[in-house]
């Protein structure tokens, strides 16, 4: 009796463990800072931080070498995540739009580096930036910021001809 049970006990944590190893214990996400571009990988387990690292791109470095050190970053969730069970295995990674917290995301920190050495003012750049952070709930705000994204992506399409565009017009 006492050997079957141990048996199935075995069993059990045998099951367990692979189990374990399948569930995806580890989500990593990647953020932004509308500000100044800097990029940030979080990894959380159950909800949990565990690591977050930051590294800089060129935009983040152009931003604190030509305009300020960026005090307070807003950072912006991308569409990408990696999932991984314990002992790292198996590592799924998963591109999925809705993930975005915010439309800025369509704009990579290369392009934004680029709408910022060609607005005649900064300040105006990043507020456009800061307008597309974060999805806007009001209906009514939401059309607006639609445009200024489109608007936005038409100016670097064209070359940055004409002035940047503005929120809520
Ligand atoms: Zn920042």
């Amino acid at each position: 009796m006492g050997a079957y049970r141990s048996k199935k006990l075995a069993i059990l944590l045998v099951g367990l463990t692979i189990l374990a190893c399948f569930i995806p214990v580890f989500v990593t996400d990647l953020y932004t800072c509308a500000v100044c571009g800097k990029s940030r990988s979080l990894t959380q387990v159950f909800g949990f931080t565990i690591e977050a690292s930051d590294s800089e791109t060129p935009c983040s470095l152009w931003y604190d070498m030509n305009v300020e050190s960026c005090r307070d970053h807003v950072w912006v969730r991308g569409t990408w995540r990696e999932t991984k069970g314990l002992f790292s295995f198996p590592n799924i990674g998963s591109n999925i739009s809705s993930r975005a917290t915010g439309p800025l995301i369509r704009f990579g920190e290369g392009e934004r580096l680029l709408i910022y050495q060609h607005s005649p003012d900064v300040r105006d750049a990043r507020n456009v930036f800061l307008g597309l952070a974060s999805w806007e709930t009001d209906a009514r705000r939401r059309r607006q910021q639609e445009r200024l994204e489109l608007e936005l992506a038409e100016w670097v399409d064209s070359g940055f001809v004409g002035p940047l565009p503005q929120i809520g017009h």
